[in-house]
């Protein structure tokens, strides 16, 4: 087993939603049972302090921040959008996990660690330069990616994300950046209604793979082998970044794809394999959604034990 930090902070269970939201903090505490039953060994709990406003500004734009920043709720909940809610604590733990996301890059830039998962919320794939949605406030692998590139000076950064949602809100920031590939593969026809084929960014730098309702272990395989893995070879990333998402298990209720826990266990390795062959190694990943208490859980532990490996 390889050394792997896990990002994680008690604050994460302090952002509030209303009652039968499915984004709610039960789902960062049935991970966390899973994980100490599990035992890892190989595995280093670490903390992170908060992004500060430089950080955010990488994705963020200053009338965006401030505007979060003055909500201010007391102690009551208030609504952003339709799915989207604030509750006292709700900016510190976007701010923290945005944080442990910074923190985790460094970490295994400086091979303290061979990689690292940031077990994080609210999540943050929705969120757009200057708009909160789909439970999101801050583009945390957007930022990631351009903090990769501006402050550290890494020039080709890849991100995948396999959440079933469409990752809109990155890419909305990575669009016009042609040393940045993102790869989303997304349940069609579904929140946030994007995600085209022909949505390809400014120098065909965004790959989006929208599957059917029906898309199963097989299908999700072949989109893998055929489509993801050629487009990472052909790019030869510096970096990788995962924004792991494990609502498309077939038990998940916000979706309908039929996929399993061993497809997530099955695109890590793969993900390894390209990080291996490119990217010394170097993978973050970052935990977006997954609504099923129980599988999200097992996938999201299976995923984790896979980095480890
Ligand atoms: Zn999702």
């Amino acid at each position: 087993m390889k050394k792997t930090a896990l990002y994680y902070s008690t604050i994460f269970l302090e952002h509030l939603v209303p009652e039968g939201h499915p984004e709610n903090n039960n789902r960062i505490k049935f991970i966390i049972k899973k994980i100490q039953e599990s035992n890892f060994k190989n595995l280093k709990f670490k903390k992170a302090k908060p992004a500060n406003h430089d950080i955010l500004k990488l994705g963020h734009t200053e009338s965006y921040i401030n505007w979060l920043t003055q909500l201010k709720p007391e102690k009551e909940i208030i609504k952003i959008d339709q799915d989207t809610f604030m509750s006292p604590k709700t900016l510190e733990a976007a701010k923290i996990g945005v944080g442990c996301l910074i923190d985790a890059i460094d970490s295994v830039l400086e091979k303290r660690y061979e990689n690292a998962f940031c077990l994080i919320r609210p999540p943050g794939h929705h969120a757009e330069r200057e708009k909160a949605m789909g439970f999101c406030f801050f583009s945390t692998i957007g930022i990631g990616v351009k903090y990769l590139k501006k402050i550290k000076k890494i020039s080709k950064i890849a991100v995948v994300d396999f959440d079933v949602h469409h990752g809109n809100g990155t890419q909305n920031i990575l669009w016009d950046d042609p040393e940045c590939l993102f790869i989303s593969i997304h349940q069609d026809k579904i929140f946030p209604f994007t995600g085209s084929k022909n949505e390809t960014g400014i120098k065909n730098n965004i790959l989006n793979i929208p599957v059917s309702s029906s898309s199963n272990s097989t299908e999700f395989r072949n989109f893998v082998d055929n489509i993801i893995l050629p487009r990472l070879i052909k790019f030869e990333p510096e970096f990788l970044l995962i924004s792991a998402g494990f609502d498309g298990h077939k038990d998940d209720q916000l979706s309908q794809t039929q996929w399993e826990e061993s497809d997530f266990i099955y695109i890590t390795k793969k993900l390894k394999s390209i990080a291996n062959q490119f990217c010394k190694d170097r993978i973050v990943s970052c935990l977006e959604g997954g609504y099923h208490l129980e599988k999200l859980s097992t996938c999201c532990v299976s995923h984790l034990k896979t980095l480890m490996e």
